[in-house]
């Protein structure tokens, strides 16, 4: 094997490495030993020069190197596949059941910078750093041989691409795919728009999160807000809520969830409305003077999109996520349950229920916590990674 590029690395900057975390951030570097391209796979080495490892390099990310692996590899389809079958054994060890899942999650998977999803026969693929972008093909070949997948799309639209200087791109890479995909998560029906949807189409990670949501459901009058495809809402009305009214500002997506009801006979107990949940839940607990709010609903559900890119704008956030919970708590009945999400990683599990408590003070209500809820196990945690940590949730009842 020739001798690639070394990355040699300030002192102080290795332990990271040696843990796992797999970026090393400009800043940490202390020089090449020899140019590097682009995209090129070098080794990392201490000031030391103690081996580390290797990874892909770009000089235009922050990120300047994507550390693959602790040893020497080549990264062709063999190391693919393997990596890729690894990922796979995970998930059929923790979604057993499952036929629609992630089945690479970037760095929870060692694989900085490449997302693969399965929706049951179709595969979308999202590569985040120039170095898998430039081994497009090798995966797809790798895919293709784990997969025999009917399409293999790609969805690379992702911001952070463009801090890599990779262009936007979007469309069927191999296979043939028209209209919508159907798929089963659960056993319910959804139809998911692969090509034009959010993310890579549907929201994976709360797979799980649906069952169990839907166990606190039983005849229940549930209020499912930003419910995208309807995941929460038909969960809960399968697992035989009285009615669910689902509300997202996407008419798009409120049409979707109301085909996917139909789809699973569903429909006559549910409701969908294409409205903005803060203007709707503002309207909904406005009162005039001497007027008593009548709660209404046993089940309401928060699962908003993370409202915070960076760190800068968490307090900003927090005034969001308040405000819905503010407004949520007043519509629910006594004995009501709240099942509230927070999707974004610079808000942690104790920051994000401090701001429930804060909006419980203010109704003057009080809660008990009955559930907490993580990413499915298809987005795993890498504790050593904290950037793969993101999703948590918690089930609230009200006492009074
Ligand atoms: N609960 C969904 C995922 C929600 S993702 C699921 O399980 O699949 C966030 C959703 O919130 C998106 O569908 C988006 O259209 C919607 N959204 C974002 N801001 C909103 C707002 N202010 N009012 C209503 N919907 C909003």
């Amino acid at each position: 094997m020739q001798t690639l590029p070394t990355v040699l690395l300030r002192p102080g900057e290795a332990d990271r490495v040696l843990a796992g975390h797999p970026w090393i951030y400009h800043g940490s570097v202390l020089r090449l030993t020899q140019p590097a391209a682009d995209g090129e796979l070098v080794q990392v080495k201490d000031h030391r020069q103690r081996f580390l490892g290797t990874g892909f390099y770009n000089s235009k990310s922050k990120i300047n190197v994507r550390v693959l692996s602790p040893e020497r590899i080549e990264p062709n389809q063999a190391f693919f596949e393997e990596r890729i079958r690894a990922a796979l054994a995970v998930r059929q060890k923790h979604l057993p059941d499952a036929t629609s899942f992630r089945v690479v999650n970037a760095e929870s998977d060692f694989l900085s910078g490449l997302i693969v999803d399965k929706y049951e026969d179709v595969l979308v693929v999202q590569t985040s750093s120039l170095g898998m972008d430039q081994r497009k093909a090798v995966i797809l070949a790798a895919l293709q041989a784990i997969f025999a997948p009917r399409a293999i799309v790609e969805r690379n639209e992702a911001a952070s691409r463009k801090f890599e200087g990779l262009a936007d791109a979007n469309g069927v890479l191999a296979g043939t795919l028209e209209g919508l995909v159907p798929i089963k998560l659960n056993g319910l029906r959804f139809e998911v728009d692969v090509i034009g949807g959010h993310k890579t189409g549907l929201y994976l990670d709360q797979q799980v999160n649906y069952r169990r949501v839907a166990e606190m459901a039983k005849g229940a009058q549930v209020l499912d807000c930003f419910s995208f495809l309807g995941g929460f809402g038909l969960h809960a009305l399968r697992a035989g809520a009285a009615h669910a009214h689902l509300i997202d500002q996407s008419a798009d997506a409120v049409a979707a969830a109301g085909r996917n009801a139909a789809a699973n006979d569903l429909a006559d107990r549910c409701s969908a409305e294409a409205v903005n949940v803060f203007d709707w839940l503002k309207a909904q607990t406005a009162t005039q003077p001497h007027e008593k709010l009548l709660p209404r609903w046993d089940l309401i559900v928060l699962d908003p999109p993370s409202f915070t890119r960076n760190r800068a704008s968490v307090p900003d956030a927090l005034r969001g996520y308040k405000e819905i919970h503010l407004r949520a708590l007043k519509l629910l009945k006594n004995g009501g349950t709240l099942a509230t999400f927070c999707c974004s990683h610079h808000v942690d599990a104790g920051l994000f229920q401090d701001t429930v408590l804060s909006a419980a003070f203010d109704a003057r209500r009080i809660l008990r916590r009955v559930a907490t809820f993580s990413q499915g196990p298809d987005h795993p945690i890498i504790p050593m990674i904290p950037e793969t940590e993101y999703l948590k949730g918690f089930a609230f009842e009200v006492v009074r």
